[in-house]
This record gives structure tokens, sequence and C-alpha cells, in this order.
């Protein structure tokens, strides 16, 4: 992340005294002004009453806990429609979490079941976020995607899969082995089809450009603020947050929440009394791990020239009864080439809060194995461990994924709180899409 935004995520924070403890924030938007008239042009400071008793403007105050890729477009998405929205973040920036460990690949929308959530809000999501990207100078490519049949047994699969996507409305466009080298000259396979809606997104640049506008709309940051618990379910939701800094812990009203804490969204929806726990999914969580491609491995794959390096990303085709997309080759806006993520599933009861994110250098050879597959060429020792993720799943090893669930008051029963829980792969090219869908949900009364 640039210092820059850095310096400026750095909100300052503190405690007032009297006529009772306060939260006092400053958004992003006073911390980035720098000058007298900036200030005066931004008048962000915004301080919010604690232990408030329920007011008609506590009704319109919404706090949304987790700033990732997914809290921060719920929050824009909620300020821009005029509610006042606070987002607490326990971790001391914006976007450290999940949403800084993944592909960040935007997908076209190929491989969910017709109907899930998954399937509706990568398509909307994606058309979403190509739009948002292009409108506010946010860095992406449409670059396209191959995913190709490493032998003619897979072939079929291959059609399956085309006309599956083609009934959700993604176009894919069938191309024989030599089309597919034409593209791409190191690769190898026996029939590929060419996604031409899958693209690459900075999502660093992306996060910022949300929370710019999240502010910029009137709403307020607190980083370093941990919902620790609370309860819903009254006339207004009362949140316990504890400040990293001080340890302090303050208890806020809210008229309602969004749980958007990722991995930790369980954990939190649990410490909220009144939340049936019925209603809360059990978390599996599956490490994935990237390796990049050593300097000189293009050069001696024959990929040196220029434009140097490979155009598209390249997939193998997703190996059923596993919980990936298999070993495939993406990039970065820089034409960094990297593979991954495998699938590591991490022990029942692994505290998302205590992750091991290094990666082992010994699961190069695996890797190496499934990249062979359809690149050949890919010398010995050219895999460098990289980075690492954690996919919230909701369902376990060996069982066909589970979708997207954005909980509401028809599903939990309570009103004013929406939870999201197993927002993994494609959360971050639904978010937009997610944010709009949880706006409408907080507004549904509980079933009768
Ligand atoms: C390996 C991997 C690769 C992926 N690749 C892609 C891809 O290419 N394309 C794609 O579309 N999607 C991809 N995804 C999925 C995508 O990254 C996620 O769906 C998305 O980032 C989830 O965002 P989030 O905001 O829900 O969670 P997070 O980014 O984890 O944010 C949750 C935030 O909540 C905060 N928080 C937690 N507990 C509390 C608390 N008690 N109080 C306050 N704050 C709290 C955390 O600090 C964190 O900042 C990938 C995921 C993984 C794991």
């Amino acid at each position: 992340m640039p210092p820059h935004l850095r310096a400026a995520y750095s909100i300052w924070r503190g405690f007032g005294s009297a006529p009772g403890p306060q939260l006092q924030l400053h958004g992003l938007a006073a911390a980035a002004a720098s000058g007298a008239a900036a200030a005066t042009a931004s008048p962000s400071l915004h301080t919010f009453s604690t232990h408030a008793s329920p007011s008609t403007d506590l009704d319109e105050e919404v706090v949304v806990i987790g700033a990732g890729v997914v809290g921060l477009a719920v929050a824009r998405e909620l300020a821009l429609a005029g509610r006042g929205v606070l987002l607490l973040e326990a971790a001391g920036a914006v976007g450290t979490e999940t949403s800084s460990r993944s592909s960040e690949v935007i997908h076209a929308g190929l491989y969910y079941p017709p109907g899930s959530l998954k399937a509706r809000l990568c398509v909307e999501g994606r058309r979403l976020l190509y739009s948002f990207c292009a409108q506010h100078d946010v860095p992406h490519r449409k670059l396209g995607k191959l995913l190709v049949a490493a032998s003619t047994a897979q072939v079929g699969a291959l059609e399956t899969l085309r006309a599956a996507a083609a009934a959700a409305g993604v176009p894919l466009q069938p191309l024989s082995s030599g089309q597919a080298q034409e593209l791409e000259p190191a690769v190898r396979c026996a029939a590929a089809l060419l996604s031409p809606e899958t693209g690459i997104v900075d999502s660093h640049s992306l996060m910022a450009e949300l929370h710019r506008q999240f502010e910029a709309a009137g709403g307020t940051t607190a980083l370093h603020s941990r919902v620790e618990g609370g309860s819903v379910g009254g006339s207004a939701a009362r949140l316990h947050v504890r400040d990293a800094g001080s340890g302090e812990t303050v208890e806020l009203a809210a008229g309602a929440v969004v749980n958007a804490a990722g991995l930790h969204a369980q954990a939190v929806a649990a410490c909220l009394q009144g939340l049936p726990p019925a209603s809360i999914p059990p978390l599996h969580l599956a490490k994935g791990s990237y390796f990049s491609l050593a300097p000189g491995a293009l050069a001696t794959m024959g990929l040196g020239g220029s434009p140097a390096g490979f155009h598209h990303l390249v997939y193998p085709l997703p190996e059923p009864g596993t919980a990936g997309l298999g070993t495939h080759l993406t990039l970065d806006l820089a034409g960094g080439v990297r593979f991954g993520p495998d699938v590591e599933w991490l022990p029942t009861g692994t505290d998302p809060a205590a992750l091991d994110y290094r990666v082992s250098a010994e699961r190069a050879a695996p890797f190496h194995a499934a990249i062979r597959s359809y690149l050949p060429g890919l010398p010995d020792g050219s895999l460098q461990p990289a980075y690492s993720g954690v996919r919230p799943k909701l369902v376990g090893p060996g069982r066909p994924a589970g979708d997207f669930v954005v909980s509401g008051p028809r599903q939990h029963g309570v009103p004013g709180l929406v939870s999201l829980f197993g927002i993994e792969s494609p959360g971050l090219t639904s978010a937009l899409a997610l944010a709009q869908l949880v706006a409408r949900r907080l507004e549904e009364p509980p079933e009768a």
C-alpha cells in the first residue's frame, strides 16, 4: 500500500470524558487533507455518543464491522444512500486480511451453480466493478483467460462448462490447440476456451477508492477497533468495541449493524446476544498458497522477447472433489507471474485470529507437477514461495462448495442486522453487488 495512504489511514482516535465516554473519529478526508482551507471544506470530525439512547437519528446510523473489500463496498453503498455509517476495523489499516491476499482476478462467473448467490453476484459484481474501475481510474485490465483441457479426455468437460456458462450469460469462445498456442506460445493443451470477460484489478487501489468515496459521502472509519461483544434485537443494537491502543472498551449504540468480518464473521455473530446461534453457519478454513516465477524463468521458456511473458490468465479445468480452481497462472498488472492458490484444509477448530500465512517451499513439488500439465517447459527450481490467503468456507473437504450466505432479518429473525458468511472467491469480484444486496436485506422486516 502506498505510504501516503498508509499515513492517511492512521486515523487519530481517542476518548472524551464528559458527559460520558465518547468515541471521536476523524474521517479519511480530514486525515488526508492538509491546510486550513481543506480542513474547513471537509469538516469530518464525528462524535458518536456512546450509551446513546435510541432516537430517530440513531435509526439512520449503521455500524459496519470489518473494512475488507466487502465491508468497504457496503459502507460506501450505505453512506451514498444517506445513512450515517461508522466503519469499525480491528486492524490498523483497511484491507489487510483476505482482501489483500487474493489473486486479484475479476471472475467472469463460469463455475457457480445456476441460481446461486455466487453465480448471480459474480456476474452483476463483475459488470459493476469494470464500470467502477473505468469511472474512477482504478487500475485494471480485461485481459481474458484461457481455460485449458490438458488431454483429449478433458475436452468433453470443456464443452459442459461452456454450455453451463452460456446458460448463465457468460460468453466463452472455443479454441483449438493451435489457436490457444497462438495466444500463449508456451501453453500446451488438447483444446481451450477463451473467457474474454475475465480480468485483473489492483485490489489495493480499489479498496482505497471505495474508502475515499465512503468518507467523502460522510462516513467515518475507526481503525484499531475490534468488536468483542454486544446485543441485537432490541430497539437499538449495542456493540462492545475494544480500542487496540488503550485496551479500553466502549459501548456503542447503533440503529443497524452489518457484520462483514470475513474469517471472523462467525466469531462476531457468536458474540452478539440476541442472535439465534443456529443461524450461524460452521466455519472451515482452507489455506491457499502461491508461488511466483523466479527471475530468468521466462527467458528459459522462450518468453523473454517483447512484449515479454504471458498475456492471459491460464487455468486448468477445476479438479472435481477439490475446493479450488486448479493450480492456475495469474498475472498482476505489472506482468508478474504467479501460480496458485492450492488447497490446504486447516484442522477443525483452527483459530482464524492465529493463522500462519507462511508458504512452505516444500509445497513447490506438487505445484511443478500440476503446472507442467499445461506448461511443460516450466524449468526446474523456477518457483519461489510468494504469499498465501485463507478461504472462509462453509462446507468442509470432499463436498461441493457452499454458497455465499447473506443473512438478514428474514433469515435469522433479528431486525437491523445483516451478516455475511463464507465470502470466499469470487468475493472480490462480487463486492459491489454484495453491497447492494446487503443494503436491501437491511431494510427487510423479519418474517412474521
Ligand atoms: C487465496 C484466495 C484467493 C482469492 N482470489 C480471488 C480472486 O481472484 N477474485 C475474487 O473475486 N475473489 C478472490 N478471493 C476472495 C476474496 O479475496 C474475498 O472474498 C474477499 O477479499 C473477502 O473480503 P471481506 O471484506 O469479506 O473479508 P476481509 O478482507 O478478511 O475483511 C474482513 C475485515 O474484518 C476485520 N475484522 C475481523 N474481525 C473484526 C472485529 N471483531 N471487529 C472489527 N473488525 C474485524 C478484519 O480485520 C478484516 O479487515 C480469494 C480469496 C482467497 C483466500
